[in-house]
Protein backbone atom coordinates (compact mmCIF):
# COMPACT_ATOMS: atom_id res chain seq x y z
CA UNK A 1 0.00 0.00 0.00
CA UNK A 2 1.68 2.95 -1.34
CA UNK A 3 1.16 6.29 1.53
CA UNK A 4 -1.02 9.71 0.70
CA UNK A 5 0.45 12.79 1.03
CA UNK A 6 -1.65 15.57 2.57
CA UNK A 7 -1.74 18.43 4.22
CA UNK A 8 -3.02 18.82 7.81
CA UNK A 9 -5.73 20.86 7.24
CA UNK A 10 -6.98 18.20 4.45
CA UNK A 11 -5.97 15.01 7.39
CA UNK A 12 -7.98 16.79 9.58
CA UNK A 13 -11.50 17.95 7.45
CA UNK A 14 -11.13 14.12 6.36
CA UNK A 15 -11.14 12.69 10.06
CA UNK A 16 -14.02 14.86 10.53
CA UNK A 17 -16.13 14.14 7.84
CA UNK A 18 -15.44 10.20 9.16
CA UNK A 19 -17.22 11.13 12.47
CA UNK A 20 -20.66 10.21 13.09
CA UNK A 21 -21.38 10.98 16.69
CA UNK A 22 -22.59 8.19 19.26
CA UNK A 23 -26.33 7.95 19.95
CA UNK A 24 -27.48 9.87 22.56
CA UNK A 25 -28.43 8.53 26.13
CA UNK A 26 -30.52 10.10 28.92
CA UNK A 27 -28.35 10.80 32.45
CA UNK A 28 -29.22 12.22 35.74
CA UNK A 29 -27.39 15.39 36.81
CA UNK A 30 -25.18 13.42 38.77
CA UNK A 31 -23.74 11.66 35.68
CA UNK A 32 -23.98 14.45 33.43
CA UNK A 33 -20.57 16.66 33.96
CA UNK A 34 -18.45 17.23 31.75
CA UNK A 35 -20.59 15.16 28.48
CA UNK A 36 -22.14 17.15 25.95
CA UNK A 37 -25.19 18.17 25.79
CA UNK A 38 -27.34 16.20 22.93
CA UNK A 39 -30.21 18.70 23.30
CA UNK A 40 -31.18 22.27 23.56
CA UNK A 41 -32.90 22.84 27.21
CA UNK A 42 -35.62 25.34 27.43
CA UNK A 43 -36.67 27.20 30.64
CA UNK A 44 -39.80 25.03 31.61
CA UNK A 45 -40.62 27.82 33.74
CA UNK A 46 -38.84 31.79 34.50
CA UNK A 47 -35.88 32.31 36.52
CA UNK A 48 -36.60 33.76 38.96
CA UNK A 49 -39.90 31.58 39.12
CA UNK A 50 -42.12 34.97 40.93
CA UNK A 51 -40.34 38.50 41.97
CA UNK A 52 -38.65 38.93 44.87
CA UNK A 53 -37.06 40.73 47.84
CA UNK A 54 -33.14 40.95 47.19
CA UNK A 55 -32.08 42.48 50.33
CA UNK A 56 -33.58 41.78 53.75
CA UNK A 57 -35.90 45.04 54.58
CA UNK A 58 -39.36 46.39 54.09
CA UNK A 59 -41.02 45.64 50.45
CA UNK A 60 -43.15 49.44 50.13
CA UNK A 61 -44.84 50.99 47.24
CA UNK A 62 -42.44 54.02 46.30
CA UNK A 63 -45.15 56.62 45.38
CA UNK A 64 -46.47 56.27 48.98
CA UNK A 65 -45.72 59.48 50.55
CA UNK A 66 -42.53 59.80 52.62
CA UNK A 67 -43.10 59.77 56.04
CA UNK A 68 -44.01 56.52 58.54
CA UNK A 69 -45.72 53.85 57.15
CA UNK A 70 -48.00 50.74 58.64
CA UNK A 71 -45.90 47.49 58.87
CA UNK A 72 -48.72 44.78 58.84
CA UNK A 73 -46.83 41.76 58.42
CA UNK A 74 -43.68 39.64 58.05
CA UNK A 75 -42.84 37.75 54.69
CA UNK A 76 -39.83 35.03 55.14
CA UNK A 77 -38.39 33.21 52.52
CA UNK A 78 -40.83 30.50 51.59
CA UNK A 79 -43.66 32.33 52.20
CA UNK A 80 -47.28 31.82 49.89
CA UNK A 81 -49.06 34.48 48.90
CA UNK A 82 -49.35 37.25 50.60
CA UNK A 83 -51.83 39.97 51.11
CA UNK A 84 -51.48 43.16 48.83
CA UNK A 85 -49.93 46.14 50.26
CA UNK A 86 -52.43 49.02 50.83
CA UNK A 87 -51.42 53.03 50.70
CA UNK A 88 -49.16 54.02 53.17
CA UNK A 89 -48.21 50.12 54.01
CA UNK A 90 -45.12 47.93 54.44
CA UNK A 91 -44.45 44.60 54.76
CA UNK A 92 -40.98 43.33 56.85
CA UNK A 93 -39.46 41.14 54.11
CA UNK A 94 -36.64 38.83 53.79
CA UNK A 95 -34.45 38.03 50.82
CA UNK A 96 -35.49 36.03 48.68
CA UNK A 97 -39.65 36.47 50.23
CA UNK A 98 -42.03 37.06 46.87
CA UNK A 99 -43.23 40.77 46.77
CA UNK A 100 -46.94 41.46 48.31
CA UNK A 101 -48.81 42.65 44.76
CA UNK A 102 -48.75 46.60 44.90
CA UNK A 103 -45.46 46.76 46.38
CA UNK A 104 -42.68 48.16 43.91
CA UNK A 105 -39.00 48.56 46.53
CA UNK A 106 -37.46 47.30 49.42
CA UNK A 107 -36.25 49.45 51.59
CA UNK A 108 -33.04 47.74 53.14
CA UNK A 109 -33.42 47.56 57.20
CA UNK A 110 -29.86 49.44 57.22
CA UNK A 111 -31.72 52.26 55.30
CA UNK A 112 -34.71 52.77 57.58
CA UNK A 113 -36.16 53.55 60.90
CA UNK A 114 -38.20 51.50 63.06
CA UNK A 115 -40.75 52.21 65.79
CA UNK A 116 -43.44 50.62 67.38
CA UNK A 117 -46.24 52.94 69.27
CA UNK A 118 -48.51 49.91 71.22
CA UNK A 119 -49.08 47.08 69.13
CA UNK A 120 -48.65 48.96 65.38
CA UNK A 121 -44.77 48.90 64.11
CA UNK A 122 -44.06 51.01 61.77
CA UNK A 123 -41.24 51.88 59.48
CA UNK A 124 -39.73 55.17 57.30
CA UNK A 125 -37.42 55.21 54.79
CA UNK A 126 -34.17 57.55 55.42
CA UNK A 127 -33.91 58.56 51.94
CA UNK A 128 -35.67 58.70 48.62
CA UNK A 129 -37.00 55.34 47.18
CA UNK A 130 -36.33 54.29 43.88
CA UNK A 131 -38.91 52.31 41.82
CA UNK A 132 -37.18 48.62 41.46
CA UNK A 133 -34.97 48.86 44.03
CA UNK A 134 -33.79 45.50 45.42
CA UNK A 135 -36.27 43.29 43.99
CA UNK A 136 -35.14 40.60 41.65
CA UNK A 137 -38.42 40.46 38.64
CA UNK A 138 -39.65 37.18 37.18
CA UNK A 139 -37.83 35.80 34.24
CA UNK A 140 -34.73 38.56 34.63
CA UNK A 141 -32.24 35.87 34.97
CA UNK A 142 -34.41 33.72 32.38
CA UNK A 143 -37.15 33.81 30.52
CA UNK A 144 -39.75 30.59 30.58
CA UNK A 145 -39.09 29.02 26.83
CA UNK A 146 -35.82 30.44 26.50
CA UNK A 147 -32.78 28.22 25.69
CA UNK A 148 -31.01 27.39 28.91
CA UNK A 149 -28.22 25.65 27.78
CA UNK A 150 -27.68 24.72 24.25
CA UNK A 151 -26.94 21.48 22.03
CA UNK A 152 -23.03 20.55 21.96
CA UNK A 153 -22.38 22.52 25.14
CA UNK A 154 -19.55 20.30 27.64
CA UNK A 155 -21.56 20.37 30.89
CA UNK A 156 -20.45 21.80 33.97
CA UNK A 157 -21.07 22.14 37.69
CA UNK A 158 -22.93 25.49 37.32
CA UNK A 159 -24.85 24.50 34.28
CA UNK A 160 -26.00 21.16 36.78
CA UNK A 161 -27.17 24.16 38.92
CA UNK A 162 -28.98 26.15 36.01
CA UNK A 163 -30.49 22.57 35.10
CA UNK A 164 -31.46 21.76 39.19
CA UNK A 165 -33.14 25.57 39.75
CA UNK A 166 -35.24 24.85 36.30
CA UNK A 167 -36.42 21.41 38.10
CA UNK A 168 -34.69 19.56 34.90
CA UNK A 169 -33.13 16.35 36.34
CA UNK A 170 -32.31 14.65 33.54
CA UNK A 171 -30.48 15.41 29.90
CA UNK A 172 -29.44 13.97 26.70
CA UNK A 173 -25.98 13.33 26.60
CA UNK A 174 -24.00 12.41 24.11
CA UNK A 175 -22.61 8.76 24.26
CA UNK A 176 -18.98 7.75 25.63
CA UNK A 177 -16.82 6.57 22.87
CA UNK A 178 -15.55 3.34 23.57
CA UNK A 179 -11.25 3.38 22.64
CA UNK A 180 -8.75 0.47 22.32
CA UNK A 181 -5.04 0.58 22.09
CA UNK A 182 -2.66 -1.63 20.28
CA UNK A 183 0.86 -1.00 21.15
CA UNK A 184 3.71 -2.88 18.77
CA UNK A 185 7.20 -3.63 19.20
CA UNK A 186 9.58 -6.22 19.80
CA UNK A 187 11.75 -3.27 21.99
CA UNK A 188 8.86 -2.61 24.64
CA UNK A 189 9.00 -3.51 28.06
CA UNK A 190 5.86 -2.61 30.42
CA UNK A 191 6.88 0.26 32.88
CA UNK A 192 7.08 -2.59 35.46
CA UNK A 193 10.23 -4.43 34.07
CA UNK A 194 13.77 -4.19 34.06
CA UNK A 195 15.53 -2.83 31.34
CA UNK A 196 17.26 -5.17 29.35
CA UNK A 197 19.95 -4.79 25.95
CA UNK A 198 17.98 -3.39 23.68
CA UNK A 199 14.83 -2.80 25.29
CA UNK A 200 12.98 0.49 26.27
CA UNK A 201 9.76 0.85 28.06
CA UNK A 202 6.62 1.53 26.58
CA UNK A 203 5.66 4.98 27.31
CA UNK A 204 2.85 6.11 24.93
CA UNK A 205 0.27 3.30 26.00
CA UNK A 206 -0.21 4.74 29.51
CA UNK A 207 0.02 8.40 28.09
CA UNK A 208 -2.87 7.60 25.39
CA UNK A 209 -4.96 5.63 28.00
CA UNK A 210 -4.78 8.90 29.99
CA UNK A 211 -5.37 11.42 27.32
CA UNK A 212 -8.10 9.60 25.65
CA UNK A 213 -9.58 8.90 28.93
CA UNK A 214 -9.01 12.97 29.88
CA UNK A 215 -11.19 13.80 26.44
CA UNK A 216 -13.65 11.73 27.80
CA UNK A 217 -13.63 8.39 26.22
CA UNK A 218 -13.51 4.70 28.21
CA UNK A 219 -10.62 2.66 27.09
CA UNK A 220 -11.69 -1.27 26.84
CA UNK A 221 -8.85 -2.61 26.19
CA UNK A 222 -5.32 -1.59 25.97
CA UNK A 223 -2.64 -4.18 24.91
CA UNK A 224 1.02 -4.81 23.29
CA UNK A 225 1.56 -6.77 20.45
CA UNK A 226 4.95 -8.59 19.30
CA UNK A 227 6.65 -6.92 15.47
CA UNK A 228 4.80 -10.00 13.74
CA UNK A 229 1.86 -9.08 11.39
CA UNK A 230 -0.54 -11.74 12.69
CA UNK A 231 -1.03 -10.87 15.90
CA UNK A 232 -1.13 -7.60 15.18
CA UNK A 233 -3.92 -8.05 12.60
CA UNK A 234 -5.64 -10.32 15.13
CA UNK A 235 -5.04 -7.66 17.80
CA UNK A 236 -6.17 -4.91 15.36
CA UNK A 237 -9.76 -6.65 14.56
CA UNK A 238 -10.27 -7.56 18.44
CA UNK A 239 -10.06 -3.99 18.71
CA UNK A 240 -12.54 -3.10 16.29
CA UNK A 241 -14.85 -5.53 17.48
CA UNK A 242 -15.13 -3.77 20.97
CA UNK A 243 -13.93 -0.12 20.57
CA UNK A 244 -15.63 3.37 18.56
CA UNK A 245 -11.62 4.38 18.31
CA UNK A 246 -8.83 1.82 17.83
CA UNK A 247 -5.54 3.42 17.88
CA UNK A 248 -2.15 1.69 17.07
CA UNK A 249 0.84 2.77 18.21
CA UNK A 250 4.21 2.08 16.12
CA UNK A 251 4.81 -0.11 13.37
CA UNK A 252 3.53 2.02 10.44
CA UNK A 253 6.64 3.23 8.80
CA UNK A 254 8.92 2.15 6.14
CA UNK A 255 11.07 -0.10 8.63
CA UNK A 256 11.34 -3.93 7.50
CA UNK A 257 9.41 -5.30 10.38
CA UNK A 258 6.79 -2.34 10.62
CA UNK A 259 3.17 -4.52 11.41
CA UNK A 260 0.52 -2.29 11.35
CA UNK A 261 1.38 -1.29 7.61
CA UNK A 262 1.69 -5.10 6.98
CA UNK A 263 -1.55 -5.96 8.19
CA UNK A 264 -3.67 -2.59 6.55
CA UNK A 265 -4.41 -4.49 3.40
CA UNK A 266 -6.01 -7.29 5.32
CA UNK A 267 -8.24 -5.17 7.68
CA UNK A 268 -9.41 -3.21 4.77
CA UNK A 269 -10.30 0.43 4.90
CA UNK A 270 -7.52 2.07 5.90
CA UNK A 271 -5.46 4.31 4.00
CA UNK A 272 -1.74 4.98 4.66
CA UNK A 273 -0.97 8.59 4.82
CA UNK A 274 1.64 11.17 4.95
CA UNK A 275 0.67 13.89 6.64
CA UNK A 276 2.34 17.27 5.80
CA UNK A 277 3.34 18.31 9.99
CA UNK A 278 6.29 17.34 12.43
CA UNK A 279 6.04 15.74 14.60
CA UNK A 280 4.02 12.88 13.68
CA UNK A 281 4.24 12.38 9.45
CA UNK A 282 3.83 8.45 8.71
CA UNK A 283 0.18 7.41 9.67
CA UNK A 284 -2.32 5.19 9.11
CA UNK A 285 -6.64 6.68 9.00
CA UNK A 286 -9.62 4.90 8.42
CA UNK A 287 -13.07 4.12 9.55
CA UNK A 288 -13.85 0.45 8.86
CA UNK A 289 -16.84 -0.39 9.78
CA UNK A 290 -17.81 2.62 10.93
CA UNK A 291 -15.22 2.62 13.81
CA UNK A 292 -12.28 5.41 13.69
CA UNK A 293 -8.75 3.77 13.19
CA UNK A 294 -5.92 5.46 13.56
CA UNK A 295 -2.25 4.29 13.22
CA UNK A 296 -0.24 6.66 15.25
CA UNK A 297 3.87 6.64 14.93
CA UNK A 298 5.91 5.50 17.73
CA UNK A 299 8.00 8.44 19.06
CA UNK A 300 6.66 10.19 22.10
CA UNK A 301 6.37 13.13 20.85
CA UNK A 302 4.51 12.43 17.31
CA UNK A 303 2.07 10.03 19.16
CA UNK A 304 1.44 13.48 21.40
CA UNK A 305 0.89 15.67 18.82
CA UNK A 306 -0.90 13.37 16.63
CA UNK A 307 -2.97 12.79 19.64
CA UNK A 308 -3.97 16.58 20.15
CA UNK A 309 -4.59 17.44 16.47
CA UNK A 310 -6.19 14.29 15.07
CA UNK A 311 -7.27 11.90 17.45
CA UNK A 312 -8.86 14.04 20.13
CA UNK A 313 -10.76 16.15 18.00
CA UNK A 314 -12.46 12.85 16.42
CA UNK A 315 -12.99 11.73 20.46
CA UNK A 316 -14.71 14.97 21.10
CA UNK A 317 -16.94 14.90 18.00
CA UNK A 318 -17.86 11.72 18.61
CA UNK A 319 -19.36 12.03 22.22
CA UNK A 320 -21.30 15.32 20.62
CA UNK A 321 -19.07 18.32 22.19
CA UNK A 322 -19.55 21.12 20.06
CA UNK A 323 -16.06 22.52 20.76
CA UNK A 324 -13.67 19.54 19.82
CA UNK A 325 -10.07 21.70 20.52
CA UNK A 326 -8.01 22.58 23.22
CA UNK A 327 -8.06 26.44 24.14
CA UNK A 328 -5.47 28.68 22.40
CA UNK A 329 -3.21 31.76 23.41
CA UNK A 330 -1.92 34.29 21.17
CA UNK A 331 1.95 34.22 22.12
CA UNK A 332 5.11 35.74 20.59
CA UNK A 333 8.31 33.51 20.44
CA UNK A 334 10.97 34.21 22.77
CA UNK A 335 13.42 32.26 20.08
CA UNK A 336 13.78 32.09 16.53
CA UNK A 337 12.21 28.94 15.34
CA UNK A 338 13.37 26.69 12.74
CA UNK A 339 10.61 25.16 10.44
CA UNK A 340 9.92 24.35 7.01
CA UNK A 341 7.36 26.01 4.40
CA UNK A 342 4.84 23.41 3.47
CA UNK A 343 4.16 21.61 6.73
CA UNK A 344 2.64 22.45 9.92
CA UNK A 345 5.19 22.01 12.95
CA UNK A 346 4.54 21.98 16.42
CA UNK A 347 6.77 22.99 19.34
CA UNK A 348 6.95 21.62 22.50
CA UNK A 349 6.87 25.02 24.34
CA UNK A 350 7.15 26.36 28.18
CA UNK A 351 5.15 29.51 28.36
CA UNK A 352 5.56 32.71 30.87
CA UNK A 353 3.01 35.94 31.11
CA UNK A 354 4.96 39.10 31.13
CA UNK A 355 3.40 42.67 31.19
CA UNK A 356 3.44 42.53 27.44
CA UNK A 357 1.25 39.18 26.62
CA UNK A 358 2.94 35.28 26.68
CA UNK A 359 6.02 34.70 25.33
CA UNK A 360 6.99 30.87 24.58
CA UNK A 361 9.89 29.17 24.43
CA UNK A 362 11.11 25.55 23.40
CA UNK A 363 10.90 22.87 26.02
CA UNK A 364 14.31 21.51 24.58
CA UNK A 365 15.51 20.38 21.75
CA UNK A 366 12.73 18.99 19.68
CA UNK A 367 13.97 15.61 18.66
CA UNK A 368 10.48 13.10 18.40
CA UNK A 369 11.96 10.69 20.60
CA UNK A 370 12.49 12.88 23.41
CA UNK A 371 10.14 11.99 26.52
CA UNK A 372 11.43 15.10 28.59
CA UNK A 373 10.05 18.36 26.51
CA UNK A 374 6.62 16.95 25.98
CA UNK A 375 6.65 16.68 30.16
CA UNK A 376 7.81 20.18 30.51
CA UNK A 377 5.79 21.55 27.61
CA UNK A 378 2.55 24.03 28.40
CA UNK A 379 2.07 23.88 25.11
CA UNK A 380 2.49 22.98 21.38
CA UNK A 381 2.99 26.27 19.08
CA UNK A 382 1.92 25.77 15.58
CA UNK A 383 4.05 27.39 12.87
CA UNK A 384 1.54 27.28 10.10
CA UNK A 385 2.45 25.21 6.80
CA UNK A 386 3.84 28.89 5.16
CA UNK A 387 6.32 30.01 7.64
CA UNK A 388 9.60 28.94 7.08
CA UNK A 389 10.62 29.64 10.62
CA UNK A 390 9.33 32.10 13.44
CA UNK A 391 12.06 35.05 14.58
CA UNK A 392 11.93 35.98 18.25
CA UNK A 393 8.71 38.43 18.60
CA UNK A 394 6.79 37.32 15.88
CA UNK A 395 3.32 35.97 16.99
CA UNK A 396 2.20 32.09 17.06
CA UNK A 397 -0.64 30.72 17.89
CA UNK A 398 -0.47 27.89 21.24
CA UNK A 399 -2.39 24.64 21.20
CA UNK A 400 -2.82 24.90 25.71
CA UNK A 401 -2.09 21.32 27.03
CA UNK A 402 -1.97 22.89 30.54
CA UNK A 403 -1.69 25.92 32.45
CA UNK A 404 1.64 27.36 33.04
CA UNK A 405 2.06 27.04 36.91
CA UNK A 406 5.53 27.38 38.57
CA UNK A 407 7.05 24.58 38.35
CA UNK A 408 10.84 25.14 38.52
CA UNK A 409 11.65 23.75 34.73
P1 LIG B 1 8.24 2.60 14.88
O1 LIG B 1 7.37 3.53 14.16
O2 LIG B 1 7.55 1.37 15.34
O3 LIG B 1 9.50 2.33 14.13
O4 LIG B 1 8.68 3.37 16.20
C1 LIG B 1 9.41 4.59 16.14
C2 LIG B 1 10.16 4.82 17.44
O5 LIG B 1 9.23 4.96 18.50
C3 LIG B 1 11.07 3.70 17.83
O6 LIG B 1 12.24 4.23 18.40
C4 LIG B 1 10.27 2.94 18.87
O7 LIG B 1 11.08 2.23 19.77
C5 LIG B 1 9.53 4.06 19.56
N1 LIG B 1 8.27 3.56 20.10
C6 LIG B 1 7.31 2.88 19.44
N2 LIG B 1 6.29 2.56 20.24
C7 LIG B 1 6.59 3.08 21.45
C8 LIG B 1 5.92 3.08 22.71
N3 LIG B 1 4.71 2.50 22.83
N4 LIG B 1 6.51 3.71 23.75
C9 LIG B 1 7.72 4.29 23.59
N5 LIG B 1 8.40 4.33 22.44
C10 LIG B 1 7.86 3.71 21.37
MG1 LIG C 1 8.14 -0.40 15.90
Amino acid sequence: MRAESLSLAEARARVRAAVRPLAAIEAPLSEAVGRALAADVRAPHALPPFRNSSMDGFAVRSADSDGWRRVHETLAAGAGSARPLGAGEAARIMTGAPLPDGADAVVPFEEADESAEGDAPRMRARGPIAPGANIRDAGADLAAGAVALAKGRTLGPHDVGLLAALGVTRVPVGGVPRAAIVSTGDELLPPDAPLAPGRIRDSNRPVLELLLAEAGARVVSSVHAPDDPARVEAAIRDALGMADVVLTIGGVSAGDFDPVKQSLDAIGGIALWRVAMKPGRPQAFGAPGDRLFFGLPGNPASVACVFEVLVRPAVRALAGHGETERPRLDVRVAERIESRAGRTDFVRATLAHEADGWWARAAGAQVSGHLTPQSRAHALVEIPERSAALEPGEPASAILLRWPEHDGM
